[in-house]
């Protein structure tokens, strides 16, 4: 069987850094092109350039060139919420986003582009890393900076699955920088697993573990069509079964948004 050729967007972020590195160790299922906006950041990550392709999702004419000949596209760009400055003791932070960078820009327009791109150029299987949260427009995430990211992420999203081509949309709790591996991962919809956790849990998940679920998402069948929300038990919860069987996982989830 020939190698499934995926392009990444996002690949100098911290989850699709992390979905790279996976997929390049697994180089008889896959070829991986990477786009990244930053040369500097791609040299700090990788050490070189190499498989990677330089490109704004703002520009249609980039995504054509990066997307040529590709089987499936992973898309992993999100706008990138900046702290104003520092803020004074007692104060809550204030954020913003940079000119070109405000949410629906980015995770609306940005996203579109590269769906209607893929769908011109023939991929047949797009991966979307979204955020839980999207049922409620008052979630405090819409405040920041103005942006109602929430919102314009959930518009994406429904015009993935009405796009015509395969999705799996992973909606992912609160991203934490631990190990993935160790946990079990718990799927579920619609947020509830946000407003009535199991247990009290936290609703959080490592980013290795939502980068394993996007490698996993690229080879197991019963991943396609599918959009879920996923959190995962503590690592130190008596109770958990380290999740390994993906199929099994992606067996619970189900089609539409
Ligand atoms: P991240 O590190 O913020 O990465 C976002 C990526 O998007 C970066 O690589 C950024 O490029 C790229 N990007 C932004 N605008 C772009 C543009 N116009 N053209 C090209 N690339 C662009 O992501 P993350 O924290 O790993 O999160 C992954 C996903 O999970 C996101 O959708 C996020 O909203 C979602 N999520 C996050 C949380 C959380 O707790 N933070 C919780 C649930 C879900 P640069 O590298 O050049 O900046």
């Amino acid at each position: 069987m020939s190698a499934k050729k995926v392009i990444v967007t996002g690949a100098t972020g911290r989850t699709g850094s992390l979905v790279v590195k996976k997929l390049r160790q697994l180089s008889d299922q896959f070829e991986v092109i990477s786009l990244g906006r930053s040369e500097e950041k791609i040299k700090q990550l990788f050490g070189s350039d190499e498989g990677f392709l330089k490109g704004n999702i703002s520009d249609k004419s980039t995504l054509e060139t990066a997307f040529k000949g590709c089987d499936s596209l992973v898309i992993l760009t999100s706008a990138v919420p900046k702290m104003k400055a520092p803020p004074q003791e007692g104060e809550r932070p204030e954020f913003t986003f940079e000119p070109g960078g405000m949410p629906e820009e980015v995770d609306w327009i940005g996203q579109k582009n590269q769906i209607d791109t893929a769908k011109e150029l023939g991929i047949n299987h797009i991966v979307l890393v979204g955020s839980m949260g999207g049922t409620n427009p008052n979630h405090p995430l819409n405040k920041i900076g103005n942006g109602n990211i929430l919102i314009w992420k959930r518009k994406a999203e429904d015009y993935l699955i009405n796009s015509g081509i395969n999705y799996t949309i992973i909606r992912a709790g609160g991203l934490l920088d631990k190990p993935g591996g160790k946990r079990e991962l718990i799927v579920g919809k619609n947020d509830t697993l946000l407003i009535n956790p199991p247990n009290d849990i936290p609703t959080s998940i490592p980013r290795e573990d939502v980068a394993e679920v996007v490698v996993k998402a690229l080879i197991e069948p019963s991943a396609k069509n599918k959009a879920f929300d996923i959190i995962s038990k503590p690592e130190d919860d008596n109770s958990a079964v380290i999740t390994k069987d993906f199929s099994a996982l992606f067996e619970q989830t189900t089609p539409g948004l």
